[in-house]
């Protein structure tokens, strides 16, 4: 049966039997118990399914990764720590030193530096395009050792909306993956997979959580892409793996199973950057309420957006849904039913107007965080990019006057009001 998001959002991931807890039990567990080591071996060489130690998988966050996947219409999930271990563990999946991936350059600044800094270190080469490339400077981006294509539906926080479909066939046509972080609409207002992409990943600490309470993460396979039709490209998931008894995982799992299978059996074996299933419960009540959340992020970010573009001591105004912006053709096509709740722009008077609008803001406040229930807002270049002078800043796409406004979801006159009367003290 197909049922709507909405009910997935509440439902999905999670039906439990006769006399069971109705709620996602938190399975607050290191270890499982079996009644022979044959059993247990047989979980370790991944013959069965089944729990054994939680740094690999937990019930609670296999329910609510479940959930996930059922909204982004992929076939199998995984939750990380992070939205950080996310992007690292999907990329790291299927490329390794001496490997190559082309990225949009227009992503979160904690993912640039993750490829661009540390994954470097690991010997992986990225090459960055602007969303906004031709087709012939995409197709000039890969080589011969690229094995992935990496971008975000909705950048953060430059706002760029990305041309999925255009991305998509470009890796295809190179026989790779499109990786898409899906952060910033949620499977509510896009799903990648519907226009060709082939891994969806989260930082579920945004409007998945919604309320500030965990840090976490998600990936997401679509199972459609074909690691055997290039096979010589992805060895990892179609020849033997050594370090589990020969498994070959696209043969034993399946298109639908192999990359989750791998990155959970390699990956969070390794690295070890597994959810608390405390947390994964917690993402669980978020979840339940993201289909109703969300439209009011949306609605107030789209109101906010109007009522900046139409006011004199605003200079600039950055929001895909709004009507003129760069993207709005590209948000129209992908997000037909809204973008986000995050609006950028800039007050006439550059940083010094900023410092004096920030400091009367009353109601949305101060904090290096977006997505949240609670309206929150950063002026970059006085915070996280201080350390930055203004020619700095230009090259990193972000004036000395950028306000970035996480509009949460109380009442949008409140909201409105807020930003009026701080804008008057300017
Ligand atoms: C915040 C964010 C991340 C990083 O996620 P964490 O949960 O903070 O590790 C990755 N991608 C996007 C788009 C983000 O907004």
């Amino acid at each position: 049966m197909s049922e709507s998001i909405s009910t997935v959002c509440v439902q999905g991931g999670y039906t439990p039997g006769n006399g069971e807890p109705r709620q996602i039990p938190i399975i607050q567990s290191t270890t499982f118990k079996y009644d022979t080591s044959e059993h247990m071996g047989k979980l370790f060489d991944l013959e069965e399914s089944g729990y054994f130690y939680t740094r690999l998988q937990n019930p609670t966050n296999d329910h609510v990764a479940a959930k996930i996947c059922e909204l982004e219409g992929g076939t199998a999930a995984m939750l990380t720590s992070s939205g950080q271990a996310a992007n690292f563990f999907a990329v790291f999946n299927i490329a390794s030193a001496g490997d190559h991936v082309v990225s949009s350059s227009s992503i979160y600044g904690g993912t640039y530096n993750l490829f661009a800094v540390t994954m470097k270190r690991m010997g992986i080469e990225f090459t960055f395009v602007s969303p906004d490339c031709t087709d012939d400077e995409l197709a000039a981006a890969f080589q011969p050792n690229t094995k992935a294509v990496f971008g975000e539906t909705i950048a953060n926080p430059a706002l760029s909306v990305l041309d999925i479909e255009r991305f998509a066939s470009a890796a295809h046509e190179h026989g790779v993956p499109l990786i898409v972080d899906n952060t910033f609409p949620t499977p509510i207002n896009c799903r990648p997979f519907e226009w060709g992409a082939d891994i969806v990943t989260h930082s579920t600490t945004k409007y998945m959580d919604g309320h500030g309470v965990g840090v976490g993460g998600c990936i997401v396979d679509s199972g459609t892409f074909d690691w055997c039709a290039h096979a010589d490209k992805f060895p990892g998931l179609t020849t033997p793996d050594d370090s589990y008894h020969g498994v070959t995982y696209t043969e034993r799992f399946g298109l639908e199973g192999a990359f989750i299978t791998k990155a959970t059996a390699q990956l969070m074996r390794d690295f070890g950057a597994i959810q608390a299933p405390q947390n994964a419960f917690y993402l669980n009540l978020g979840l339940e309420s993201l289909h109703l959340r969300m439209a009011q992020h949306c609605k107030n970010g789209l109101a906010m957006a109007e009522y900046l573009k139409a006011h004199p001591k605003i200079a600039w105004v950055r929001y895909p849904s709004l009507e003129g912006d760069e993207y709005s053709e590209q948000a129209k096509k992908y997000l037909p039913n809204g973008s986000c709740g995050v609006v950028s722009f800039g007050v006439v008077g550059g940083r010094a107007a900023a410092e004096t609008f920030m400091k009367n803001l009353k109601l949305a406040q101060i904090a290096t965080h977006v997505a949240d229930a609670r309206t929150c807002v950063l002026h970059p270049a006085n915070a996280t990019h201080r350390q930055m002078n203004d020619a700095e800043l230009a090259a990193a796409g972000i004036s000395p006057d950028l306000i970035r406004l996480s509009c949460g979801i109380e009442g949008t006159e409140d909201l409105i009001a807020d930003v009026e009367q701080a804008l008057a003290c300017v």
